[in-house]
Order: C-alpha cells, then structure tokens, then sequence
C-alpha cells in the first residue's frame, strides 16, 4: 500500500486525480451487487418471494437461514393453521407471517427473528405487573386491554397461567398469546396499524380405541387394567346397570369389549370422549349397547337400555364384596335364601330409588330400623332397610336413581347393610334375576338409521376383538 501512494505522488498532478477518480468508480461498481441483493431480499420481503435471490450469494443466504431456524419450536407447535389461521397469515404483512404457518415462510430468508417467552401468573399478579416483567409498556397493557377479547379474559388471570409473548428483535412487542382452554388460544397482535385480536382453535379430531378385559378379581380393576378410566368404568357400569347388578352379580370370567372416542388436537391427547358401543357378557348372558346420534344407548337391536328399574339401588363401586355368591347373612349368619337381597358397604353410602314412584312408607321400627317402602304402579313395589339416615317422606313421589336415603345398621342387624326386596304383584322375588318390565325401542322413524350404525360399530367391536385375540 506504501509503495503505491510513492508511485502515484511520482506521477502528474493530473494523473493522480484520474487515477483516484478511477479507483472510486472501481470500487463503488464493485460494491453495487451486494447493494442489489439486499435490495432485492427487502423486495422479496414485501412480495412475498417473487423476485430470485440467485446473484446475492449463498453465503449470506445460509447465514439468514441460520438466523431463521432458531426460532423456539414450541413457538409454530401449538398452532397448526385452522382455516381461520392461514386465511390470517396469507393475508397478513410478511413481517408476522411467523405465527401459524407452513415451513416455506419461516425459512423465507430475511423474516425477521422474533423471541417468544412464556410468562407464568403469579400469586397477586395483574395483567400490568406480568407485562412489566416481560419489559412491556403501559401503552401495550392499555392499548391490549382496549381489544374485548382480551379485556374479558386477560383482566381475570389466574395464578399458574401462562401468557406467551413474543417480541421482535428489537425488543419490540409483536404478539400475545393466552390459552382460553385446550382448544382456543386468544391471540394479540401488534402491527404499525395498531392492536388486533383473535381467537385461534385448534382442529379436534375424534379417534376410535377400543378396549377389552375378563374379569379376574373385580370389575373395577379388570377396567382399570384395560385402561379405562375411573369416569369410563363408571360409565360403563351405567350403561349396563339397568341389565346387570354390577354390585352383586359380576363373576370371574365375565368379560366386555368397548369402543370409545378420545379427542385429540393438533396430535395431542385432550380428552376421552363418548363410549360408542360396548358389549358385556355376565354369567354368560351377553349383553350390547350402542350410542346412537340421541346421546342415548340402546341394544344392538335398538331397544332402549334404559329400564323401569335399576338392577341395583346401590353404586358396586360401594359394595364390599361381589365375588362370593353363598356370602353369609348378615345377621343370620347362614347361607339362606331370603326376601330379600343385602348390599354389604360403608355406612352412609347414598342409597337410589330403583325406579320412579310414591313413598308408601318412610318409617322406624325395631326390626326394619329406619325404613322406605316405594310403590311403582300397581305391579311394582321396592323395600329399603336398615337405613342410617331418610332422605324422603311418605306420600312423596321420587324419580328414578333418586337418592332416598343412606345405608346404614338401624334395626334387627349385626352389621351395616341394606336389605332390599323387590315385590310384584305382592309377591317377594328377587331384584337381581326378576325379569323386568320391557323397555321401549328405538322410534320407528329411526330405525334403519340406528340399525346401520349399531351393524357397523357392532362390526368393527368384533374385528377388534379378534385382532386381540389373534395377537395373544
Ligand atoms: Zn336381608
């Protein structure tokens, strides 16, 4: 460098003026292309990739890349674009394009990277504290709290909540993001045109397990080991509680099969839904219910599962023991048919009227203790004793499965228990083999409609089965 600067004060004034002159214009032609490229980058910005990136280099390409892919992931998963979404971010300004969207805007060279920060509510916390602490502005908690989404929702933060925000580079706010519930997340987004809000859901997508057990102890753990949960056996146990004294008459060996409904969202397990078909075999009778579009079940033939009355008017999951048929008598202490059936469980476990009717009786004696007579029609008539506590007077009309009292040792009794009888026509019969009155079947009108669904979910509960079995 020293050299040349000696050679060109060797030269003519002239010559060196030229000569400077020439080297300015050499340079700024050499400067030009990269001039071009971010010119054409920022044009591609706003267009949206029409213009080609071919002649501004790879080497900086692959740098804005670099920069472009370290956004968090948890930043685009939880919003897979719902229609609603991806009409927003085509229509959006590219510079916030980042939110929802396919993988081609996010790799768009020169977007510019943008933070995201989960804040957590904290005991006492206000709208205003948590965006202080996330190096907000007033103006960002006044202008967002002026949008009526947000003022419903983020004015009553709870403690343990999480607000996303994400910031530009420089700091600035671009959005907020706050879960309304599993599916629907509100969503606020700063432009240069100001504050807007939206309501972003998730797809829910339904799917089909299916899930079979034998019993081998009890019907509770036979459920639990086939992956049902507390809410599902119980279902279950309603479902077919019409048909089957789950309290009493479960045996080892019975078996179900059902088909549910979990509900997922964007991939991830949200919750369990409807029971849609289920079959159950006790003591060898099989039993089937299928959900039709009603929210009612019916048998796979289509009459209602719903009954006059309830095998049980006490909850199995109460009752101590099911598994032992010649159980001794309570107070006896012999094994001997009665009138009756006894249900050993806790004393104060809620006791149901088997179907709807008039209390005859609500009563104490010395032998029956506290007592609840029921008269179904002229047929039907149930008896409940040995009663801690009554819940209903005589004269009283009760509803199906209403709870009439709770079960207790008042009476003639050696242990807690409620003795139950079951009387038609006068004559005492018992409650857990007495055929029932009837149901009614499915309205004729929705009849072939029903029969295609229960075919088909009935179908496919047996395909299930015979893929279980074939792979044990
Ligand atoms: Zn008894």
């Amino acid at each position: 460098m020293a050299k040349v600067i000696t050679l060109l004060k060797l030269l003519p004034r002239f010559h060196q003026i030229l000569l400077s002159i020439l080297v300015v214009i050499t340079l700024a032609v050499l400067l030009m292309p990269t001039d071009n490229a971010q010119a054409s980058r920022a044009t591609n910005h706003s267009l949206s990739g029409t213009v080609s990136l071919a002649d501004s280099g790879s080497n900086s390409n692959s740098t804005e890349n670099a920069n472009v892919y370290p956004v968090p992931l948890a930043f685009r998963k939880p919003l897979a674009p719902s229609s609603e979404a991806i009409a927003q971010s085509v229509n959006a300004p590219s510079g916030q394009t980042l939110s929802h969207s396919t993988i081609d805007t996010v790799a768009t060279p020169a977007e510019p990277v943008e933070i995201s920060k989960q804040f957590t509510v904290r005991k006492g916390d206000t709208l205003a504290a948590l965006f202080k602490r996330a190096g907000l502005s007033a103006r960002d908690v006044y202008e967002i709290t002026q949008l009526p989404k947000a003022k419903k929702n983020l004015l009553k933060i709870l403690p343990g909540e999480e607000i996303e925000i994400v910031k530009t580079q420089a700091g600035e706010l671009s959005k907020v993001r706050y879960h309304l519930n599993p599916i629907s997340t509100l969503e606020i987004n700063k432009q240069d045109s100001g504050y807007s809000e939206q309501v972003v859901d998730k797809q829910v997508e339904s799917r089909t397990k299916f899930a079979n057990a034998t019993i081998s102890s009890n019907f509770w753990n036979a459920g639990v080991n086939a992956g049902l949960t507390p809410n599902q056996i119980m279902q279950l146990a309603t479902i077919f509680g019409w048909d089957i004294d789950f309290a009493l008459d479960i045996r080892q060996g019975d078996n179900f099969a059902i088909l549910f409904e979990e509900e997922y969202a964007d991939g991830q397990f949200l919750q369990n839904g409807n029971i849609l078909a289920a079959e159950f075999v006790n003591q060898g009778d099989k039993y089937t219910a299928v959900r039709y579009t009603d929210g009612n079940y019916y048998s796979a033939e289509g009459r209602s599962m719903r009954k006059a009355f309830l095998r049980s008017p006490v909850d199995f999951k109460y009752v101590s023991s099911s598994f032992n048929p010649r159980r001794l008598h309570p107070v006896t202490g012999q094994v001997k048919a009665h009138r009756g059936v006894d249900y050993v469980a806790a004393v104060g476990t809620p006791i149901k009227a088997a179907g709807k009717g008039r209390v005859i009786k609500s009563s104490y004696n010395q032998y029956n203790g506290n007592y609840v007579f029921i008269k179904h029609n002229e047929t039907y008539t149930t008896k409940y004793l040995h009663l801690k506590k009554r819940n209903v007077k005589q004269g009283q009309t009760v509803k199906q499965g209403q709870i009439i009292g709770t079960l207790g040792s008042t009476g003639r009794v050696t242990g807690a228990h409620l003795h139950y009888e079951f009387i038609v026509n006068g004559v005492h019969r018992n409650p857990r083999t007495v055929k029932l009155p009837q149901s009614l079947p499915i309205a004729q009108k929705e009849k072939t409609q029903f029969l295609a669904l229960s075919q088909q979910l009935m179908a496919k509960l047996e395909q299930n089965k015979q893929v279980q079995l074939a792979a044990q």
